[in-house]
């Protein structure tokens, strides 16, 4: 099979190293690279997006990860881009949740556009959301995503818990200098819905401007404040992500600490991703990606199983066992 193999030519310079095969159980799909903000660690101002027929079709999306399902896959997360400017996003989670009635279906999503379809997104089967908030101040929200929008997000939270979703997590990345002095209102934000929040390391993009300008938070500072404001960190069993969680002994609040930078989580990650525009890829950063959609859309029907069962194959033995750490990556296609 004629896989189209593109690892970062820096970060592999000899070719594509094999190691053993892992199990994927985890499929993070991109449905879209658009969005309703333009936040800039995670694109530029002028983004060009990719033609409407380039990005794959919800019957597309729909068959690979019915296949990935087949071979082990037991979580979805949607993702973007923002996924609920997808037109018709209810309809592909209803075909998702078809898929399995075991399966975990997430979305991770700014929130500013749920209000409108939270009943429908519960009713279809989505299980749960993650909302990226990293401010509660409006003129930081809209100097940071270069749009307005805060009002929207918060309601858009708020109607999350009214249509019945449960175990909603709210996710700040720590941007020194620009947002940390937030945590304490973020944690108090949290604690009054019953969310838990968590906190993550920014991640240093090509694409993103803030790259000088954010000073890096290092993890043990992150922890240092949060107890300032909450009380101790009590560890609580990690759970298959990658985040070290913690329950604030004072309240019991849930926290979460995702430090994908400074301690890379890549020896036992499980997940595969889908971009917008078809391609598997193995890693966020780095290692092998297959573009999948082309391979399909020329191959005929009853070859596609065999042709995703190599592709998820190669995958799972070329995954990097440990990440460069640096962004070569569009957030918003390959879905953060
Ligand atoms: N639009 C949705 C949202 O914002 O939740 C989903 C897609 S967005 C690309 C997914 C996540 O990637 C968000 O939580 C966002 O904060 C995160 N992200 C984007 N660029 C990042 C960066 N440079 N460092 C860390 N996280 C980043
Ligand atoms: Fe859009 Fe999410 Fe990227 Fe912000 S982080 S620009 S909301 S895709």
């Amino acid at each position: 099979m004629a896989v189209i193999v593109n690892p970062h030519p820096s970060s592999n310079p000899s070719g594509v190293e094999l190691g053993p095969a892992r199990a994927i159980t985890y499929l993070r799909i991109s449905i879209t690279d658009r969005c309703n903000l333009r936040c800039q660690y995670c694109m530029p101002e002028d983004q060009t997006f990719f033609e409407r027929d380039s990005v794959l079709s919800f019957e597309e999306i729909s068959a690979i990860a019915r296949h990935l399902v087949a071979r082990g896959v037991d979580k979805i997360r949607i993702t973007g881009g923002e996924p609920l400017v997808r037109r018709e996003v209810v309809a592909l989670v209803e075909m998702l949740r078809g898929l399995s009635d075991d399966l975990q279906l997430v979305m991770t999503t700014n929130a500013m556009l749920f209000e409108r379809h939270a009943r429908d997104l519960r009713a279809a089967g989505l299980d749960r959301i993650n909302v990226s908030l990293d401010t509660l101040r409006a003129d930081r929200f809209e100097q940071l995503a270069r749009r307005p929008g805060l009002d929207a997000a918060l309601a858009g939270i708020d109607a999350a818990h009214a249509a019945g979703f449960e175990n909603t997590k709210t996710n700040m990345v720590v941007m020194g200098g620009i947002n940390d002095d937030e945590i304490p209102a973020m944690l108090d934000f949290a604690a009054e819905r019953g969310i838990e929040q968590r906190f993550l390391e920014f991640m240093p993009l090509t694409s993103n401007d803030y790259g000088v300008r954010a000073e890096r938070v290092p993890v043990g500072e992150i922890r240092r404040r949060i107890e300032a404001h909450g009380g101790t960190l009590v560890p609580r069993t990690k759970g298959s992500g990658p985040a070290d969680t913690f329950v604030l002994e004072r309240t019991g609040q849930k926290v979460g600490i995702i430090a994908a930078i400074s301690l890379p989580f890549c020896e036992t990650c499980n997940r595969v991703r889908l971009t917008a525009d078809g391609r598997l890829r193995s890693c966020l950063f780095e290692g092998g990606e297959v573009q999948v959609r082309d391979l399909l859309r020329s191959t005929p029907t009853a070859d596609h199983a065999r042709v995703l069962d190599e592709t998820l194959d190669y995958l799972s033995r070329v995954k990097p066992p440990v990440h460069d750490g640096l962004g070569h990556v569009q957030m918003n296609q390959v879905g953060g």
